[in-house]
């Protein structure tokens, strides 16, 4: 079954260009102007519009148990859910409980996400320390296609990294040719501001960033980073979300370090007003770590997306429905940690970012798909549209408008960090794996057809 998309203008990381777009099978087989379609293919027309990569969301949690309840979105709805705003991949986690084996788990998340419409591939978390998670951490970079390891800074008397297992983990990581990543808050500052505020009897969610002020979060930043760099070790940092971890990052930068910084669509558009808000609903409804940040961390963000010292752009799709978040009515530090965004996270950085001028339509797909896919070693797999790369393009209308609402929305949870958000640029078209699974508004995601996408090592491991 082949598809031709014609007509329209093709947008790299490095470049924009008029040209059609030919797949055949699993995999784009053609990129250049007149392509002829073999009979029986699919046309779009993508007249007018922009050709690009299927995005990559690295960042998500789909089926995730987590304080004791599991995640609205499964890999189905999940997946399907990014496919409905144009993203094909989603890189998502692995969490063992503390003293469970690691490939356990990671069979355990392998097993959830069969039922996934779009490709997957997962981070491992190192939750615990021992001589067989060494040995367990070299088997799935060897042989279950991880070349990627998370670790929790916060979540203290749960599932925290302390200073020993980061050691000892990213030394590993290192001699395995995998990349750590890390989310940086100082996990004993949060525990005990939570214990501070619980007594002075500030229980709602305005507490919640109380909690978790800016330098707890560089702090964790700052140490992660100080770590990588004695041991010599690239490094990840996911949702950074205020200036302090920025400037962390430039300076490490600047000096040479190899530091990777993740910003979420929702850290670049929503700010921490929605705490403030009386209803329960509506501020534990955007109750997650970090938090949501004032204008002037937002603005910092961009300026690091602009700048070159943020990356990529994920969402943390981590999806509580209201009676979830109940669970946290009289104690903040109960509500489930999580928002989603995993089908809007391209349309509100393309309106944010292009439409205002901070990006330009290559820059976009650089942060969307295109960097994600070098770091994480899936490139040019992923991440670009070019014959031999895989079909997972989005066909994108830059006049179209939408306005975003949990009424209207494919992914579950009932709620939508973004709501009442009217978008310019908006998905028409999603093809992944060559199929068209998104065409104007109807979602054609089919249970299972997405893919385990295996990430090779960053250097031979055979001789270790
Ligand atoms: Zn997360």
């Amino acid at each position: 079954m082949a598809t031709l998309i014609r007509g329209g203008t093709v947008v790299n990381a490095d470049r924009a260009f008029r040209a059609d777009v030919l797949c055949e099978g699993d995999k784009i087989v053609a990129v250049g102007p007149d392509l002829q379609a073999p009979a029986g293919a699919e046309i779009i027309d993508a007249g007018g519009q922009y050709v690009m990569p299927g995005g990559i969301d690295p960042h998500t949690h789909m089926n995730l148990p987590f304080m004791g309840t599991v995640t609205q979105d499964d890999f189905f709805t999940g997946t399907a859910a990014g496919l409905a705003g144009g993203t094909t991949t989603i890189i998502d986690f692995v969490i063992p409980s503390p003293q469970q084996p690691l490939l356990e788990a990671y069979h355990q998340w392998r097993g959830w996400a069969e039922k996934a419409a779009g490709d997957y591939t997962f981070h491992v978390a190192i939750t615990w320390w021992s001589d067989q998670v060494h040995e367990d951490m070299g088997t799935l970079v060897r042989n279950h296609g991880v070349n990627s390891f998370k670790h929790f800074m916060a979540y203290k008397n749960a599932i925290m990294a302390d200073d020993e297992t980061l050691v000892k983990s990213f030394r590993r990581a290192l001699e395995l040719g995998a990349i750590p990543t890390v989310h940086a808050e100082n996990g004993e500052l949060v525990y005990q501001l939570q214990q501070d505020l619980l007594r002075q009897g500030i229980t709602g969610p305005r507490a919640h960033p109380l909690s978790r002020p800016p330098a707890v979060e560089a702090e964790a930043a700052n140490r992660a980073i100080a770590i990588a760099n004695v041991l010599n070790t690239p490094l990840y940092i996911v949702h950074v979300s205020c200036k302090e971890s920025l400037d962390a990052i430039t300076r490490a930068r600047a000096a040479g370090q190899r530091v990777y910084g993740e910003a979420l669509a929702g850290h670049l558009i929503v700010d921490d007003s929605v705490y403030d808000h009386p209803d329960f609903d509506f501020a534990a409804g955007h109750v997650m770590s970090p938090p949501f940040r004032s204008r002037e961390h937002q603005k910092a963000l961009w300026q690091g997306l602009q700048g070159g010292n943020l990356h990529t752009t994920a969402t943390d799709h981590c999806t509580f429905c209201a009676e979830q978040k109940a669970a946290g009515r009289n104690d903040f530090t109960k509500i489930p940690n999580g928002c989603g965004g995993v089908e809007d996270r391209m349309a509100v950085i393309w309106d944010e970012g292009v439409n205002s001028g901070k990006l330009t339509p290559s820059e976009f797909v650089r942060v969307t798909s295109a960097n994600a896919a070098q770091i994480f070693n899936i490139y040019p797999r992923k991440g670009l549209v070019a014959a031999g790369s895989d079909a997972d393009i989005v066909v994108w209308d830059p006049e179209g408008t939408r306005t975003i609402s949990a009424k209207t929305q494919f992914a579950k949870g009932g709620f939508n960090v973004f709501e009442g958000r009217a978008v310019k640029g908006i998905p028409s078209t999603t093809v992944a794996a060559g199929k068209v699974v998104f065409h104007r508004g109807e979602l054609r995601a089919v249970e299972g057809a997405g893919r385990h996408i295996d990430r090779p090592a960053f250097a031979p491991v055979s001789a270790r």
